[in-house]
């Protein structure tokens, strides 16, 4: 039997937030910050936890660089880049836009793929999100796939229904080209940026769901997919949350503009 070997993920999404010069400054103060709180725990930082940060679009290079910097001496230590935002096109006349190439050219890791935000305030729907996703099979960048129902369908008990259906839509047209590199991303509408947090057994319920599902469609390996938890995580609550059998990071924002708070979220994966 395989048992699931799933590296805690703690990823910052900083979106339209810290410039350039700023998001520079807030990696050169978490690398020590992060040294301090996990010194009893060396090289914990990519053996016991992995860490990425997803700025705004003209902070990835600066940011990238400095990771990259930071990162130095100790390869594979590092704190992987992500993107906000990707268009399914490879390339043409899509004004504001970022290409999956300008993404591997910039060394992104990751893109974060159907955030609420994009879906409800940009219209993005699960054709979109799905073709997004289609564009990512074969390169070298994991989609971190956002699922959530807002507090309305929360309250007519649709929840399952809805998150499932923005999985499936993802899946269906990746068939298994995403298998080994797909991050999920469960965050209820309502606990982001609200304040409001879902009780690590709530959050856990959907996680199970989205566990079943990602096995129903990649077999065993969906044993092995990374299902991240984000709304309003904080210090105060990461480390219930993480401790949930289901629960295999957090995807931050608040929270994430904070160095010494982004690093204690992750030391609680300790
Ligand atoms: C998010 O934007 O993905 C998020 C979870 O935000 P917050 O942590 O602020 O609720």
């Amino acid at each position: 039997m395989n048992l699931p070997n799933r590296l805690p993920f703690i990823v910052a999404n900083w979106k339209m937030h810290l410039s350039p010069s700023q998001a520079e400054d807030f990696a050169d103060q978490l690398g020590p910050v992060l040294a301090e709180i996990t010194a009893a725990a060396p090289n914990a930082l990519g053996e016991r936890f992995e860490m990425a940060i997803a700025p705004a679009s003209p902070s990835l290079d600066r940011l990238g660089q400095t990771l990259r910097r930071m990162a130095a001496p100790r390869p594979g230590g590092g704190i992987a880049l992500a993107a906000q935002n990707i268009h399914p096109e490879a390339s043409g006349a899509f004004t504001g836009e970022v290409s999956l190439e300008m993404l591997e050219d910039l060394g992104c890791a990751y893109v974060l793929l159907g955030h609420s935000e994009r879906r409800q305030l940009f219209g993005e729907d699960d054709a979109f999100i799905a073709a997004k996703a289609q564009r990512l099979v074969g390169s070298g960048v994991a989609p971190i796939l956002c699922v959530g129902e807002t507090l309305e369908e929360r309250e007519r008990e649709a929840t399952l229904e809805v998150v499932r259906r923005q999985l499936e839509s993802a899946l269906s047209a990746t068939e298994d080209g995403l298998a080994a590199q797909l991050v999920v991303a469960y965050e209820p509408v309502w606990a982001i940026g609200t304040g409001r947090t879902a009780t690590p057994e709530l959050a856990q319920d959907v996680h199970a769901a989205i566990r079943q599902a990602l096995i129903a469609h990649y077999g065993t390996a969906g044993e092995q997919t990374r299902i991240l938890y984000g709304g309003s995580v904080k210090p105060s609550n990461a480390r219930e949350l993480l401790a949930q059998p289901d629960i295999d990071g957090a995807l931050v924002g608040g929270a994430s503009l904070n160095p010494n708070d982004f690093a204690k979220i992750a030391a609680a994966c300790l």
